[in-house]
């Protein structure tokens, strides 16, 4: 979770106080101050456009529109970039539930809601960073109310209903970060291309007796197995801590502001979770933070 000073929030807010300077900054950002235009392919200014969210070639013959906002999290949006930054600021420093930001303003539930979710979305595009180093792996169950119905021969999940609970795949890097994924299924198949996606070979990874890994160390992975919580297993640095206590703070958080969170949507949340993990380690600023949201390019899943 963030601890960012009033003195820092402050500063965001007095930098981005209105929506043309908003809109000045993600342009050029995304495209400096002097460019090669696309089209006439001349080094040229791009001028902002009178009643327009487009800034224009200054070449004549050229007049070229481009339109920042476009495949960001701002594209197509009607509410004031302001109230935007400001929201990004309230889910950088604590959760925050998509009522609350409904309510404080002054938004209907489903525009909050579509804020909130692209916010989402650029975080999650923010965190595509391989682990290395030590790694612990290993899964939990969130939510849901009913138990779940374990095939006792393969141990797999016999598929999900409503009221089921979600499966969770986690990835920790010590004290750097965090990949979470919703999953299907407990089974090779789904887990172990988690694996060889998200974490370098040569990695060292502390894993328990679960066999949905694979065989790692012919991966070239340094798997080490996690035996129990007895004193002389976390002396030797062989154990899985850090991932067990993301899981409880991760339900704390989940269960305790995202009750209603579908399993459609928690992909969503864990990236947001991760996101909150990975700026916390790196003590990156919150002005860095929100540029990075501002100008992350987003793919709105269907
Ligand atoms: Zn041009």
């Amino acid at each position: 979770m963030g601890t960012y000073s009033s003195i820092a929030i402050n500063a965001i807010k007095a930098r981005y106080n209105s929506d043309d300077i908003i809109l000045e900054a993600l342009f050029t950002m995304r495209y400096g101050t002097v460019m090669q235009c696309p089209k006439c392919n001349e080094e040229v200014k791009y001028r902002r456009i009178a009643e327009r969210k487009s800034y224009g070639c200054s070449n004549y013959e050229c007049r070229n529109q481009i339109y920042p906002m476009k495949g960001t999290i701002f594209e197509g949006t009607k509410t004031s970039l302001v109230t935007w930054i400001d929201i990004m600021i309230d889910l950088s420093k604590t959760y925050t539930s998509t009522l609350e930001i409904a309510g404080r303003y002054l938004l209907t539930y489903k525009t909050a809601w579509n804020i909130c979710r692209k916010i989402r979305l650029a975080k999650g595009s923010l965190l595509d960073e391989i682990l290395s180093g030590v790694v612990e792996i290993d899964e939990t169950f969130l939510g849901g109310k009913k138990k779940l119905e374990v095939d006792k021969g393969k141990g797999e999940h016999r598929g999900k209903g409503i009221g089921d609970k979600d499966i969770v795949f986690g990835m920790l890097q010590r004290k750097k970060r965090l990949r979470l994924f919703s999953i299907e299924h407990k089974n090779s198949e789904t887990m172990e291309p988690l694996i060889d996606k998200h974490i370098r070979t040569g990695t060292t990874i502390h894993r328990d007796g679960n066999a949905s890994y694979g065989d790692l160390e012919s991966k070239g992975y340094k798997p080490k197995l996690v035996k129990g919580k007895s004193s002389k297993t976390f002396l030797r640095g062989t154990h899985n801590n850090n991932i067990e206590a993301a899981w409880s703070r991760l339900k704390k958080k989940i269960e305790g502001t995202y009750v209603w969170v579908s399993s459609k949507h928690l992909q969503g949340y864990l990236d947001e979770y991760c996101f909150y993990y990975k700026t916390k380690k790196s003590m990156e600023s919150l002005r860095d933070i929100i540029d990075k949201l501002m100008i992350a390019n987003i793919k709105i899943p269907s």
